[in-house]
């Protein structure tokens, strides 16, 4: 099967007065039709970067892609005319952003910014359009539509409105689905119902999906492919089972021991990794996780470990994967 998403060596800074920071720091991956990928790190890892960049909505100045290859169904996103662009957006990839508000319009009716939407990228008549709205709103799971159609984003709950969004997104079957932190805006009854629905939608639509969060238990049955980023970088990523049951990056043994598990018998304690991710103006030069784990060694601090693939499908950033690490260390957890 071809992956309906290539992803090369992305790399996209941006140049702020203070210098210029590598926000994503040459990134590869693949995503496959009707698959869900998570991309999981903290705040400032590049993992909203790495969306916006796909979407080619990172905006100059300050920011910019300087480097790398971006291959959405055989279409070459960095080098296509914006114009062109504007119909891959909605038509072919579409993104859900963390706050609905910021990207619906308050003075504008659900109903007239989901018909506009439909206008721009689809074929459908006018009459045809209104159908096809309401639809989609059945599909989200909105209780009422018809009244919904006629109300304004503000009338509506956080919840509703993602709801709303996510209308918008599968509107056109885009063949990709960015969703930034889609779940961080509402309380967590509502997480569980968008998660679900997004699941739910993923088999119904056959769109794949990229979910972008800070949270690995987000995640956890949506997502059968995992990325971890930190400072740009991906530093592991492997399948669902992959980095929950066989971790080997230090750092998402952090981000495993933050998250609470129903599975886990003893009731372990929670705890947040210690320190502050690197300065992305100038990154050290080994390791960026070197000055936070627990694990490191000389050559840590000196060299920038390559890519370890200690399984099929499992790639890991870790000096603790090199052969001559000290055997103890290899298997921490
Ligand atoms: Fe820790 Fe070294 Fe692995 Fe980095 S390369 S995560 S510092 S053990």
């Amino acid at each position: 099967m071809q992956p309906v998403l290539k992803v090369r060596n992305l790399k996209t800074q941006f140049f702020t007065y203070s210098g210029v920071v590598q926000a994503v720091r040459g990134i590869d991956f693949d995503v496959y039709p009707a698959e869900a990928v998570g991309i999981v790190g903290e705040s400032g890892c590049g993992k909203s970067v790495t969306g916006l960049s796909i979407m080619r909505l990172i905006t100059y100045p300050p920011g910019k892609i300087v480097q790398g290859e971006i291959n959405l169904d055989g279409i070459d996103i960095l080098n296509t005319p914006e114009k062109e662009m504007q119909k891959i957006r909605g038509g072919k990839i579409s993104m859900i952003f963390q706050d609905p508000m910021t990207s619906l319009n308050p003075a504008l009716t659900i109903g007239y910014q989901m018909s506009e939407m439909l206008r721009l990228h689809t074929n459908l008549k006018n009459n045809e359009i209104k159908e096809r709205v309401i639809e989609l709103l059945n599909l989200v799971r909105i209780k009422s539509p018809e009244e919904v159609y006629k109300q304004y984003p503000h009338q509506l709950s956080g919840g509703m409105r993602q709801r709303v969004m996510i209308a918008m997104a599968i509107s056109c079957e885009p063949k990709i689905i960015i969703a930034d932190e889609p779940t961080t805006s509402v309380d967590v009854t509502i997480q569980a119902q968008i998660l679900y629905l997004l699941h739910d939608l993923k088999e119904r639509v056959n769109s794949s999906i990229i979910l972008i969060t800070h949270n690995l238990a987000v995640v956890a049955g949506l997502c059968s492919r995992i990325l971890v980023m930190y400072a740009g970088l991906v530093i592991e990523e492997g399948s669902d089972f992959q980095i929950f049951e066989n971790p080997k990056h230090p750092y998402t043994w952090g981000l495993l021991k933050s998250v609470p598990r129903i599975d886990q018998e003893e009731k372990e304690k929670l705890s947040t990794i210690a320190g502050l991710p690197p300065d992305l103006i100038s990154p050290p030069k080994g390791c960026p996780f070197s000055l936070r784990c627990d694990y490191a060694m000389r050559i840590c601090f000196e060299q920038l470990p390559p890519y370890f693939e200690p399984e099929k499908g499992h790639r890991v950033i870790c000096w603790l994967l090199d052969k001559r690490a000290p055997a103890a260390t290899r298997s921490k957890k």
